[in-house]
């Protein structure tokens, strides 16, 4: 028998308490410049999952059958996929190994049937870093979430400085000389990521693939009016174009505005 404290997922009102933990998590642990890939045919399901983890404040895609499932997870940058393994058109199984063939090593958490208990082994010879079982709670797919994502970032530290810049990923509040500056969450998922990597040079390709969902504009002119936006909220001048590459985040920039 299944045990818990809270019932597992499934029906509307269910759906709406993993809503509100889901937030209320969020505030916790945000992490704003991770891109997951969620791949899962129950149409239910895949609803809850992309709502909960993008509460949670991840960028999301999604994909309802197999082939397409194997093509992002292919092609696209992801930090995270959550993959079931029962799948139409290409199993959960076989698009983890040929993934794992071509070096595509990102993190993977697949979904298993409860009572399927040798779709886990095989799905971790097979290059799973962590399974859930079906019916699971969204709270401990989150929380499963964070720690690949800890565990892939390693130094991963809650805030960040860059002279008088200081980002806190925990609270997502961005201050300068201590004054809060208010950004919207694109602004502020810029900003991290630039922040994350200062020092080198972030090509306006790599923005958009970490930071914007599938079907954001992605247009490369999109992340220059953000860039654009972000110079003017920053009272120092702290983000150099890097002609024909992209975009710098000064490793000290000045403490005086300029
Ligand atoms: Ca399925």
């Amino acid at each position: 028998m299944y045990h818990s404290p809270s019932p597992p997922i499934g029906g509307e009102a269910i759906a709406a308490r993993q809503r509100a933990g889901a937030a209320r998590i969020e505030q916790a642990d945000e992490d704003p410049f991770v891109r997951i890939l969620v791949v899962e045919d129950d149409k239910d399901l895949n609803r809850q999952l992309v709502r909960a983890i993008s509460d949670a404040g991840y960028a999301v895609d999604t994909a309802h059958d197999g082939e397409e499932g194997y093509f992002l997870g292919d092609t696209e940058p992801y930090d995270v996929v959550v993959l079931d393994i029962g799948l139409p058109k290409m199993d959960g199984l076989s698009i983890l190994e040929q993934w794992r063939r071509s070096s595509r090593n990102m993190p993977v958490i697949i979904l298993t049937a409860r009572d399927r208990w040798s779709d886990k082994v095989a799905g971790m010879d097979a290059g799973a870093d962590d399974y859930l079982a079906k019916p699971f709670h969204m709270e401990e797919l989150l929380a499963r979430i964070r720690a690949q994502v800890r565990r892939a970032s390693g130094h991963a530290k809650a805030e960040i400085e860059c002279g008088p810049l200081r980002l806190d990923t925990k609270s997502a509040r961005v201050t300068c000389d201590g004054q809060q500056i208010k950004l919207t969450s694109h602004e502020y998922r810029l900003l991290a990521y630039l922040m994350h990597h200062r020092g080198r040079v972030v090509s306006r390709t790599e923005l958009v693939e970490h930071l914007y969902e599938q079907d954001f504009d992605r247009d490369s002119n999109t992340i220059e009016v953000f860039i654009g936006r972000l110079r003017k909220k920053i009272p120092v001048d702290v983000i150099e174009t890097v002609r024909g590459l992209g975009y710098r985040l000064a490793e000290a920039p000045p403490a005086n505005a300029t």
